[in-house]
């Protein structure tokens, strides 16, 4: 079976490495990559691939950043002649960025069946770009594969045929799995000052916590503040960053807050696994999280992963100072749930999407 595997964004390269590694292991599969470009810094993509031992992908198309629409069509335009010459027997996309729906969107229009990893999550809020290109790319896939059951319930409801949806687990956790021992030798505490459990973790790059200066602004003094002298480790998304060099410098000094670049993934995971807490508005890190058994606090208003909630260690705290004071006293007084690992969270998510895909090629 001939796979043209797209992805684009940081959280799409975690997802494609379980995806690889499990292919690599099967006779049947002859996978390509394709990389949009939509992250395109070194500290957002190459060093993704060299963590994760993601080979270079076949084909990269350069699309760099622009505004949504055009960035989505751009990757269309230049995906065309690629699926055109490669005429895969499936095209798998991951996640929900924009290269997901574009790449999906073209498979489907050249009459390539459409895999998607990470199907039926929803947080039922339009204003999210993220929110369209799940809708959308769900809308026209052959294969939804699925992390959690919500994810079935709400592609059940949306009218997708039951025999279109699998329930494999999460690919993000196979990942996250295969390298925590790898993770663990990371030198990033020792190197940063910090001792396990006596920090927090932020990260922080949805539209609508950081396009709005004066909003990214508050969040980051309330954060600083609840924190109270607590290290807060900020790896700055490029996002967020180009908005904090065009705010005004506040007049305030944080006291908490460290701003550093974004990790590397070994890092990062080393530092999430122990900290205290995570603060974040990422999709993955709130798995991420969960399956660390961490304390994690959503910035947002919805969560499309609510089994984080349900079963896991996460809370949705939007940008409420009451309740994130709240949340932050309890987890220093240790009063936080553990949580449970959801089911197919075990490592074995991609082996699943294989056996599915092997099943329906005979
Ligand atoms: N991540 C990382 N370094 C960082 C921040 C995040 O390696 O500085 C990883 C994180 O572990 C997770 C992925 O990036 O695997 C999540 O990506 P992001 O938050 O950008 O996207 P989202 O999940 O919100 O779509």
């Amino acid at each position: 079976m001939k796979v043209t595997i797209v992805c684009g964004a940081r959280p799409n390269f975690v997802k494609v490495a379980a995806i690889l590694a499990a292919m690599a292991g099967r006779p049947g599969f002859r996978p390509t990559l394709i990389h949009t470009g939509q992250h395109y810094d070194e500290n957002m993509s190459e060093v993704f691939f060299r963590d994760l031992e993601i080979l270079p992908p076949q084909v990269n198309l350069g699309v760099g950043s622009n505004v949504d629409s055009i960035q989505t069509a751009e990757v269309m335009c230049r995906l065309v002649p690629v699926l055109a010459a490669d005429r895969p027997d499936v095209c798998l996309v991951v996640g929900d960025v924009n290269s997901t729906l574009a790449a999906a969107l073209t498979a489907a229009k050249t009459g390539i069946p459409v895999a998607h990893v990470e199907a039926g999550l929803r947080s039922f809020d339009r204003t999210m770009p993220e929110e369209l290109n799940r809708l959308l790319t769900d809308a026209i896939a052959e294969y939804c594969f699925t992390t959690e059951p919500s994810a079935n319930d709400n592609l059940h409801r949306e009218g997708v045929p039951a025999d279109r949806v699998h329930h494999v687990g999460n690919v993000m956790i196979d990942t996250l799995f295969r390298f925590r021992e790898r993770a663990a030798e990371s030198t990033i505490l020792a190197r940063s000052g910090l001792t396990p459990r006596a920090f927090a973790v932020l990260t922080l790059h949805r539209r609508s916590n950081v396009d709005d200066e004066a909003v990214l602004g508050r969040l980051l003094q309330l954060i600083d503040s609840v924190a109270d002298g607590v290290p807060v480790v900020f790896p700055v998304h490029p996002r967020t960053r180009a908005r904090l060099e065009h705010a005004e410098r506040a007049e305030w000094q944080p006291r908490s807050l460290r701003l550093v670049s974004p990790l590397p993934y070994l890092d990062f995971v080393q530092l999430i696994a122990n900290a205290l807490c995570v603060f974040t508005d990422s999709g993955g890190v709130q798995e991420e999280t969960t399956a660390l058994h961490v304390p994690c606090l959503t910035l947002r208003r919805s969560t499309e992963r609510p089994i984080t909630v349900t079963q896991g260690t996460n809370r949705i705290v939007g940008c409420d100072a009451g309740k994130i004071e709240a949340a932050w006293t309890e987890i220093r007084n240790g009063r936080w749930p553990l949580g449970r690992l959801p089911e197919h969270w075990d490592g074995k998510a991609a082996e699943r999407v294989l056996d599915v895909l092997a099943d329906t090629a005979r």
